[in-house]
């Protein structure tokens, strides 16, 4: 066999997470970082709820991935399909291998169709859509847009959706555009989410229920999206209680948005790397980050088991965590620890937002004391929707975060 080419750090994935980390780690003064990501385009995937809403485009959230991979960094543009921690090792599609001093795995997560029967299906039909995925944000804001009268459901699974509280965005977007059409009379608005609040956060979560309730929505929490049935525009759910005596109920829909289930990329758990729970997710300790059987190994973003809620914004104290950690390690210094801050950011009409900010108990970690953003703003709104990206640009993506 031949000796695989070396890289003091790979990243495999060049999305959010690992551009902003070889970006950093290029920053602290580590030469020799190599990205593995098959992607030609990069996604700042934040704006596709404002695409499934009605008010970006596609264009406005796409960029070459040349034009963000760090000048200087090695790109491989290939998908990695297997890691072998004991040789330090990551195996390519086309079958050539990588040698790491340092590996950080931030692939993200995939949407996981299969977890809710008929749910692929459905997206093939004009009465359902979703924002988690590109080809079908802006038939979302289409459907949306597009109904006069009858049942919108809006359904917002809680098994590992990115940042899984903005499926409430297309939702107050479509509510309030509705309002301005003078339909909203005739549009009966039900929201089921699958966990028992609609954030993590009492403060905000009171908040959206007095908004959901402005709009005229029946928000309905603890309810399980089993199967869709697409032909006859019919989902069938849970309610809450015991596996053996949760309530079944058929929920007709004329719109249907779903904020689906995700899954880790399943060579992770192959390659020996996952949790010992079937999810998949990478065994990383949630606070260094390191991985908890392989001390060379990281993982971080959407893939990484950070029993917090996985966001663009959690990766802002993510990636100074695991950069810092990496010279830790090497180093013997102590490490640095990540509290499982995360975001939610919630229009909650077409004029305002409000931003939760938390850690993963639950308490408030805001970034400034004043003013309160978890009161809605107009200012918020603009900020998420204009400056946000820009900042994502131009200081995340360049590895400028502390
Ligand atoms: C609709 C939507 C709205 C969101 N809104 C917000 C928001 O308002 N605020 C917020 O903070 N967060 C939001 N998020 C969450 C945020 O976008 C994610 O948490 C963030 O993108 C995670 O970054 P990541 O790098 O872990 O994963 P990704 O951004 O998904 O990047 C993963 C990368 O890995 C690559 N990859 C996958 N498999 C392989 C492989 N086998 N080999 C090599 N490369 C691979 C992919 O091509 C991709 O480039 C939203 C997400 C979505 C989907």
């Amino acid at each position: 066999m031949s000796t695989p080419r070396h890289h003091d750090v790979v990243v495999i994935g060049g999305g959010n997470a690992g551009i902003s980390l070889a970006a950093r780690l290029q920053r602290d003064g580590c030469r020799d970082v190599a990205i593995v990501d098959p992607s030609l385009v990069h996604h700042y995937r934040p704006l596709l709820s404002y695409v499934a809403g009605g008010m970006a485009t596609l264009e406005d959230l796409r960029r070459p991935q040349e034009d963000v991979v760090p000048a200087g960094c090695h790109r491989y543009v290939d998908r990695v399909v297997g890691v072998d921690p004991e040789r330090s090792v990551v195996r390519l599609s086309g079958g050539e291998e990588l040698g790491y001093g340092d590996l950080a795995v931030c692939p993200g997560s995939e949407v996981d169709w299969d977890a809710i029967p008929g749910s692929r299906e459905a997206m093939d039909t004009p009465a359902a859509s979703t924002s988690y995925l590109p080809e079908h944000a802006a038939d979302t804001w289409t459907m949306l847009s597009g109904l006069r009268a009858g049942r919108a459901v809006f359904a917002i699974a809680d098994r590992h959706v990115p940042c899984a509280t903005v499926g409430l965005k297309p939702l107050f977007l479509a509510a309030d555009h509705w309002r301005r059409e003078g339909v909203l009379e005739g549009v009966e608005i039900e929201l089921l989410v699958e966990s028992d609040d609609l954030v993590p956060f009492g403060r905000a979560d009171r908040l959206l229920r007095e908004a959901a309730a402005e709009h005229g929505v029946r928000v309905r929490t603890g309810v399980r999206l089993e199967t869709v049935d697409p032909v006859e525009q019919v989902l069938h759910v849970t309610t809450d209680g015991a596996a053996a005596d949760r309530s079944a109920e058929a929920v007709p829909y004329d719109a249907l948005y779903l904020a689906p289930p995700h899954r880790a990329p399943g060579w992770v758990a192959a390659s020996g790397l996952a949790t010992d729970d079937s999810a998949g997710f990478v065994a990383v300790d949630p606070g260094t980050l390191q991985h908890v059987r392989h001390p060379r190994v990281w993982g971080l973003g959407d893939a990484a088991a950070t029993d917090a809620l996985p966001s663009g914004g959690a990766l802002r104290k993510q990636v100074p965590v695991v950069a810092e950690n990496i010279a830790a390690r090497r180093t013997g210094r102590p490490m640095r620890r990540y509290s499982g801050y995360s975001v939610a950011p919630v229009t909650t009409s077409r004029r305002r937002l409000l931003l939760a900010e938390f850690d993963r108990a639950g308490r408030a970690e805001p970034t400034v004391r004043l003013p309160d953003l978890v009161r809605p703003r107009r200012s918020l709104l603009l900020f998420d929707r204009h400056v946000e990206p820009q900042v994502y640009w131009h200081r995340l993506l360049r590895g400028k975060v502390s």
